[in-house]
């Protein structure tokens, strides 16, 4: 049975005008926290660095998003824009690879799934290099694997520290074998940044998998990581069956890698660019800004 006091608390006639304002209000202005399902508004998490200020938890960001974070006002220049995959295996599944390229390059305004260039962070120079994760997937095939390479050897030439941030599903492969040759390749320029004491520092984000992971994601001389990233090789279900074991909780997130050793510290969003220059300062003893 209702009461007045009901009543008050629920008008049964819906003011006209209060609808219309609601039904104005622009899509996209408000979003929907993955993690705890909160109701943010687009331009406090986007201030907020895309971190949800009810559960701290780091969403997805882009490529530009995170160069901008990381980097001194103005200060990026890309390089190696203009590389494009020229569909060598000539791949064809549901839907030819050189279609799929097409529809990513118009939808993303980039050519592959990375940005690469150099810029400094609080006034020390370095190269960094970033994935586009909403570009197939953030997946290496030959122009990224490329446009890694130019990062750290861009490094090795200018003696400054090589960064690149990680966001991907692993190898591309409708690029096959080619894609798998980008771990060898990466991997040998990091061995020749070691040789001359150059710092390379890799940054995990949401999710690092594959032949990413197991190449030079994992090769940093500090690896540092979002919290509560996924990291690792193969999903936890293909291990799972593999194994035929239950997998312990929390298993491929940057916690619990830091607690086994894969990851050197979880760093959040806010702070990624302070302890950047830290590691650039601790570790550039042989780099041309401490001569
Ligand atoms: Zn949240």
């Amino acid at each position: 049975m209702s009461s007045w006091f009901d009543d008050l608390k629920t008008p049964r006639f819906k003011n006209a005008e209060s609808t219309q304002k609601v039904a104005k209000i622009p899509e996209g202005l408000w979003g929907k926290c993955p993690s705890c399902g909160e109701i943010i508004q687009t331009r406090q998490l986007q201030e907020n660095q895309s971190v949800c200020p009810e559960c701290d938890h780091h969403l997805r960001i882009s490529a530009s998003e995170r160069i901008a974070s990381l980097t001194d006002e103005n200060s990026f220049v890309p390089y190696g824009e203009g590389f494009r995959s020229n569909d060598p295996l000539k791949f064809d599944d549901q839907k030819p690879y050189a279609a799929r390229l097409e529809q990513a390059i118009r939808s993303h305004k980039i050519n592959d799934a990375f940005i690469s260039g150099k810029g400094t962070c609080e006034g020390i120079p370095f190269h960094l290099g970033v994935f586009e994760f909403k570009f197939m997937g953030g997946s290496m095939g030959v122009v990224v694997g490329e446009k890694i390479t130019l990062v750290l050897e861009g490094a090795l030439k200018d003696r400054v520290p090589a960064v690149v941030v990680s966001a991907s599903g692993g190898a591309r492969m409708q690029e096959g074998i080619l894609s798998l040759m980008q771990m060898a390749k990466t991997s040998a320029v990091i061995d020749r940044l070691r040789q001359e004491g150059i710092p390379y520092i890799s940054i995990l984000t949401d999710p690092t998998t594959g032949g990413v992971a197991a190449s030079f994601a994992m090769l940093g001389d500090v690896i540092l990581a979002e919290p509560r990233a996924l990291i690792g090789f193969a999903g936890p279900r293909v291990i799972e069956q593999t194994i035929r074991q239950k997998l312990p909780e929390g298993f491929q997130r940057s916690e619990f890698l830091l607690k086994h050793g894969f990851v050197d510290r979880i760093v959040h969003r806010k702070n990624m660019k302070s302890e950047l220059h830290q590691f650039f300062k601790i570790f550039g003893n042989r780099c041309q800004y401490n001569k």
